[in-house]
Parts: structure tokens; sequence; C-alpha cells
């Protein structure tokens, strides 16, 4: 089934300038990338994004990683889109990812791991509704 999901190329991956090698690994996949925008998250947004985290230890971190440098937002589409990214993405933690996966390729820690994906068709409209309307969406 074709589905959108949402995808966020991390601070630690446009500060090495990665977006263009990571958009390869997405297209390469499969995935179509049909919204993309480049944005300096605000610490109202990334604290929204992350709310499920909010009592997790790491969230002070993550909000702070995730305001410290722009960041790609994207909808991406295709078949099985939303758990066929989760593939591409790999494990969380890049010394857990699988060969060929983003996070093994470009990730440099558990925190810092280059991209975010949603994890449910429910989250992704969500998610993409926070930062794309569907005028911006050009399947
Ligand atoms: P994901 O769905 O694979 O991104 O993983 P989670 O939903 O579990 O975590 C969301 C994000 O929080 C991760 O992608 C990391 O950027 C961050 N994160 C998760 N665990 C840790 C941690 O132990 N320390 C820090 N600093 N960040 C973490």
């Amino acid at each position: 089934m074709t589905e959108r999901t949402f995808s966020i190329i991390k601070p630690d991956a446009t500060r090495r300038n990665l977006t263009g090698k990571v958009n390869a690994v997405i297209e390469d996949a499969g995935l179509r990338i049909v919204a993309q925008r480049r944005i300096k998250m605000t610490d109202a947004q990334a604290k929204k994004f992350y709310e499920v985290h909010a009592e997790r230890p790491f969230y002070g971190e993550l909000v702070a990683f995730m305001t410290s440098a722009p960041v790609v937002v994207q909808v991406l589409e295709g078949d099985n889109a939303v758990a066929r990214y989760r593939e591409v993405m790999g494990a969380t933690n890049p010394a857990q990812a699988a060969d060929g996966t983003i996070r093994k390729l470009y990730a440099e820690s558990v925190g810092e791991n280059s991209v975010h994906g949603s994890d449910s068709l429910e989250n992704a409209k969500l998610e993409i509704a926070q930062f794309f309307t569907d005028a911006d969406i050009v399947g």
C-alpha cells in the first residue's frame, strides 16, 4: 500500500554536509521525497515534536540537539513507506544498526543518529501535519 511517512535529517548530518548522501540512500531504497524543507527548529517545535519523551532523562539533551543546527524535514512516499523507512534508517543505536542503513553509515551516537522516521502511520500523519500543509506535498 502506498503510504507517506515523516523524516528529519538531524543536525549532526546537516552539519557534516550529508543531506545529499542521506537522500541518496532514501531514493535508492525506492522512497520518493515528495516534500522537503530546511529549517532551524525552534525550542517550542522540538519540545512539541518529542513530547512523548518528555519524562525521559535525555529529553533536555534531545531538544538542545535538535535545535543546535538546521534540520531538513521531509515527507517520503512509497510502498509501506513507514516500515520501509524504519528499515532504511536502521536501529536507534548505530552500534546495533544493520549494514547499509543510514544510521550504520552516518550516525555518530544513540542521540546524534542522523535521521528520524515515524514509527506508525498514525504518528506519520500527525508529524507531517506539524511541519507541512497539503499544498506543500507534491506526490
Ligand atoms: P527512534 O524512533 O529510533 O528515533 O528512537 P526513539 O523513539 O527511542 O528515540 C527518539 C530519539 O531520541 C532518538 O532517535 C535519539 O535521537 C534520542 N535518544 C534515544 N535514546 C537516547 C539516549 O539514550 N540518549 C540521548 N541523548 N538521546 C537518545
